[in-house]
C-alpha cells in the first residue's frame, strides 16, 4: 500500500514543500508539494534525489559508541551507558572548572524544538552560554546588519515579492545553484516581465551572472565601496525618499557627507568596473518600482561582513524601499532552519524570542519562565571558531557536536584538527558515518534523520512548515530533541525536561515568544498541519501570516526608526604579497550540500562535479606555466590543497575559486578548502572571513 506526506526538504532556506510517498516494501518517491508557497510544485537537483539520501542506510550511525582514548576503536554501547559516561564527564567539568568549561556547537539542520532544548538545557540550566551554530559561520553577519539597521534580526520581505519587484540586486550570491527555486521565480517573473532587470554583483561569472541584465564584477573586498557609490548617485539624482528619510530614519546626514567623499570615477577604479556599470546599476534602482537585493555569503563571510550588510540595507533606507510589496533588503538563508535556530535563541549571544544574553530583562524574564536552578550568565559564550580556540588552549574541556562536521567547514582546518585531537572530551551527534568529525570523538550518538522525527524549521521568509515523522529510525538511532532530554534527565534536570514529544517542546517555546516581535503564540503543531505553513509573527489571536515587517515604517529600535550607519568602506582581510599574491574565495557547487554527508551518496548528483578543482584565470595561470587540468598545489598561510586546475575567465584575474565541499573523506587531506582559509573574523558577527584568503598556486610536480 502506498501513503503520501507532506514534508519539507531538509537542504536549503529556500525550505521547499516536498510530498513523500512511501510504499510498503520501503521504496520512497519524492516530488515538489504544488500546495506549498514557496515552491509551488517545483524542485531543484538536491531535492529531487532527496529520497535515494533515505534509503541509502549504509553508512547509518546505528548504535550509541565510546572509546576511552582516541586510538582506541570505537564500541557499541548502550544509551543509558553513553548519556551516563557524558552526563558523569560535564558534570565533573563543571564542578572542578565551571559551567564555561563544557560547550554545544549546533547546526542550521537542526529542528526549531532541538535547537530550543539544548539552548535551553546549557544557558538555563548548566549556567553557560557556550552554545553556538553552524550558522555563525553564513548567517551571522546579517543578523547583526539587521539588528543594528531594524532594531532586531527581522527578514522584511517574502517570496511573494520576487513576482513584485522589477530590480533585483544580487550582490555576493549565487541563488542560480545555492537557491534554486527562488532563482526559477526570479526568472519566470522577468519572462514575463521584460522589463525586469537583475543586477548581480560578484567577482565570478556565476550562473546567475549570466542570467543579469549587468554583472559587476568587482575586485573581492569592494563591495563597500560599490555601495556607496551607488548611494551617492541615488542622492545626486534625487531618488531618495526624503519624507522617508525624515520621518523614519535617523543618520542620513553623516551617510550622506560619507557616501560623498570618493568620486564615482574613484570608486570604479577601486572596484575594477566600469564607472558605466556603477551609474547604470543605480539609475535602475532609482526608477525601480521594486527594489529587491538578495545575498549570502559573498557579504556575510567577511571581516567586515556586518559593514557589507549596512551598505547595503542603507540602499532601502535612503530609497524607503522596504515594508512594501517588491521592496526590501532579504539575506537569503542557506541552511533549511537558520532562520529557526535565530528565534529560539541558538547563538552564544542570543535567548529564545530574539532576546539578548547582555540584557538584564531578558535574562529574568527567560530565567523566571525555565525556572531556572542557575542565573543566565550575562556574557556572550563562545562563538564558533572561539570554540575551536578554546579546545586548543584547554579553556574549553568537553565540546557537544550535533548534526555538523566541523572538521570541513571550519576555517583553518589543521588547527581545528590539532584542537579536536587535543579536546579532552568529545561527543558527535549525528545520522553518519561519513562525518570527517566523527574521528574525534569520545562519545558517538547516532540520530534520526530526515522523515525519521518531528518537528518544525523555519525557512528564509519567515515561513515556518511541520515535519512529520514519516518513518523509524533504523537501529536505534533517536531524534536530537530526545537525546537531549534524555540527557538533561541524566544531569539532574528530570522536572524540567519531562517531555515525551517534540510538540511539548514547541508549545513551550512558543509560550516564550508571547508579546514579542517573534510572538508565535498562536502556531500549533495542529494548525501547521491544516495550513500547510505560517509566517510569524502569528500570535494567539491572529487568523493570517504575516507577510511583509514593518508595513506601517515602525521598526523595532527603541525610537522606532531605521538606523542608517555610516560604515567605513575599506577591507580588513589578510595582505595578498608577494608570497602569496592570489584571492582565493571558496563557495559552492549546485548539486553538493554542505560537506556531502548526504547529497555525496547520491550517484546522480555526483555526475556535476565529482571532485574538488581550481577555478584560476587564464592569464594567471600562464604566468605559472599552468596547463588546464593539470594538477596544482594551493599554498597559503596555513596549509596546503592540490586539485586539478579548471582555467576559465569565469574568475577575475589575481582570483581562484575553491569549492568547500570536500574534506578527508575521499580526497584526503589535501582535497579540503579548509586547509586554507582565513582565520580572520568580523569583529562584530564574529563571522570568518572564507571569501578572501591570500594563496600563491603552481603546478605540482612530484618530488
Ligand atoms: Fe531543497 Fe533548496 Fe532545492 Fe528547494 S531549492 S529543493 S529547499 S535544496
Amino acid at each position: 500500500m502506498e501513503n503520501t506526506h507532506q514534508t519539507t526538504c531538509c537542504y536549503c532556506g529556500v525550505g521547499c514543500g516536498i510530498v513523500v510517498k512511501t510504499e510498503a516494501s520501503g521504496q520512497l518517491s519524492v516530488q515538489g508539494d504544488p500546495q506549498h508557497p514557496s515552491n509551488r510544485g517545483l524542485l531543484c537537483s538536491k531535492g529531487m534525489n532527496l529520497h535515494y539520501t533515505v534509503m541509502d542506510q549504509s553508512d547509518r550511525l546505528l548504535y550509541p559508541q565510546m572509546r576511552y582514548g582516541r586510538s582506541a576503536p570505537l564500541e557499541r554501547v548502550s544509551w543509558d551507558a553513553a548519556l551516563e559516561r557524558t552526563a558523569a564527564v560535564f558534570k565533573t567539568f563543571i564542578q572542578k572548572y565551571g559551567p564555561d568549561s563544557v560547550a554545544f556547537y549546533v547546526s542550521g539542520q537542526c529542528l526549531t524544538e532541538e535547537y530550543y532544548l539544548v539552548n535551553k538545557l546549557i544557558k538555563g540550566f548548566i549556567g553557560s552560554n557556550n552554545i553556538d551554530t553552524n550558522s555563525r559561520l553564513c548567517m551571522s553577519s546579517a543578523v547583526v546588519g539587521y539588528k543594528l539597521s531594524l532594531g532586531e534580526d527581522s527578514v522584511p520581505v517574502c517570496y511573494n515579492d520576487m513576482e513584485e519587484a522589477d530590480v533585483f540586486y544580487v550582490q555576493g550570491a549565487n541563488p542560480a545553484w545555492c537557491h534554486p527555486i527562488l532563482w526559477r521565480r526570479i526568472e519566470a517573473h522577468k519572462a514575463a516581465n521584460p522589463q525586469v532587470k537583475i543586477i548581480c554583483v560578484d567577482p565570478r561569472v556565476t550562473d546567475t551572472a549570466r542570467s543579469a541584465d549587468l554583472h559587476l564584477p568587482l575586485r573581492p573586498g569592494t563591495d563597500i565601496v560599490l555601495n556607496h557609490a551607488i548611494g551617492r548617485l541615488l542622492i545626486e539624482q534625487e531618488k531618495t525618499d526624503t519624507h522617508f528619510i525624515l520621518d523614519h530614519t535617523d543618520g542620513f546626514e553623516a551617510y550622506r557627507k560619507s557616501v560623498f567623499q570618493r568620486s564615482i570615477a574613484e570608486a570604479a577604479e577601486l572596484c575594477g568596473v566600469p564607472e558605466a556599470s556603477i551609474r547604470q546599476a543605480a539609475e535602475w534602482i532609482g526608477f525601480s518600482k521594486g527594489f529587491l537585493s538578495l545575498w549570502t555569503m559573498g557579504l556575510n563571510q567577511s571581516v567586515v561582513g556586518v559593514n557589507k550588510n549596512l551598505s547595503l540595507i542603507n540602499l532601502h533606507l535612503i530609497t524607503g524601499r522596504i515594508g512594501t510589496p517588491g521592496n526590501g533588503p532579504f539575506s537569503l538563508t542557506g541552511q533549511p532552519n537558520a532562520m529557526g535556530g535565530r528565534e529560539v535563541g541558538g547563538l552564544a549571544n542570543a535567548l529564545p524570542a530574539h532576546r539578548e544574553v547582555t540584557n538584564a530583562r531578558h535574562r529574568q524574564e527567560v530565567e523566571e519562565f525555565w525556572q531556572s536552578p542557575v542565573k543566565i550568565a550575562e556574557k556572550p559564550g563562545l562563538t564558533a571558531t572561539e570554540l575551536i580556540e578554546a579546545l586548543a588552549d584547554d579553556r574549553l574541556k568537553a565540546i557537544w557536536i550535533i548534526n555538523t562536521n566541523p572538521m570541513v567547514s571550519m576555517p583553518d582546518l589543521n588547527a581545528a584538527e590539532k584542537a579536536l585531537t587535543n579536546a579532552r572530551f568529545v561527543v558527535v551527534q549525528d545520522i553518519s558515518s561519513r562525518a570527517d568529525t566523527l574521528a574525534f570523538a569520545d562519545v558517538v550518538l547516532p540520530a534520526a534523520g530526515w522523515l525519521e522525527k518531528e518537528g518544525t524549521m523555519t525557512n528564509a521568509e519567515r515561513r515556518i512548515t511541520y515535519l512529520p515523522q514519516i518513518q523509524i529510525a533504523p537501529g536505534e538511532a533517536l531524534p536530537d530533541v530526545e537525546i537531549i532530554w534524555r540527557f538533561a534527565r541524566k544531569m539532574g534536570f528530570e522536572r524540567a525536561f519531562p517531555y515525551e514529544k517534540a510538540e511539548e517542546v514547541y508549545r513551550e517555546y512558543t509560550q516564550l515568544t508571547a508579546g514579542t516581535n517573534v510572538d508565535v503564540t498562536g502556531v500549533t503543531y495542529d494548525l501547521l498541519r491544516q495550513k500547510r505553513s505560517i509566517q510569524w509573527p502569528y500570535p494567539a489571536n491572529a487568523d493570517d501570516s504575516t507577510q511583509r515587517l514593518f508595513t506601517n515604517h515602525r521598526f523595532y529600535t527603541a525610537n522606532q526608526r531605521a538606523q542608517i550607519h555610516t560604515v567605513p568602506d575599506g577591507n580588513a582581510s589578510e595582505p595578498t604579497d608577494e608570497a602569496f599574491p592570489l584571492v582565493l574565495t571558496t563557495g559552492r557547487i549546485r548539486d553538493q550540500w554542505h560537506t556531502m554527508t548526504k547529497t555525496g551518496r547520491v550517484a546522480k548528483l555526483n555526475q556535476h562535479l565529482s571532485q574538488p578543482f581550481l577555478q584560476m584565470h587564464p592569464a594567471d595561470a600562464e604566468a605559472r606555466q599552468i596547463r588546464d587540468g593539470q594538477l596544482v598545489e594551493i599554498r597559503g598561510r596555513r596549509g596546503t590543497v592540490r586539485v586539478k586546475v579548471q582555467l576559465t575567465t569565469d574568475v577575475r584575474p589575481g582570483l581562484c575559486f575553491l569549492p568547500m565541499h570536500w574534506g578527508k573523506i575521499g580526497t584526503g587531506s589535501l582535497g579540503r578548502a579548509n586547509n586554507l582559509t582565513s582565520t580572520l573574523i568580523d569583529p562584530k558577527s564574529k563571522e570568518p572571513d572564507f571569501k578572501f584568503s591570500a594563496v600563491q598556486v603552481q603546478a605540482y610536480v612530484k618530488p
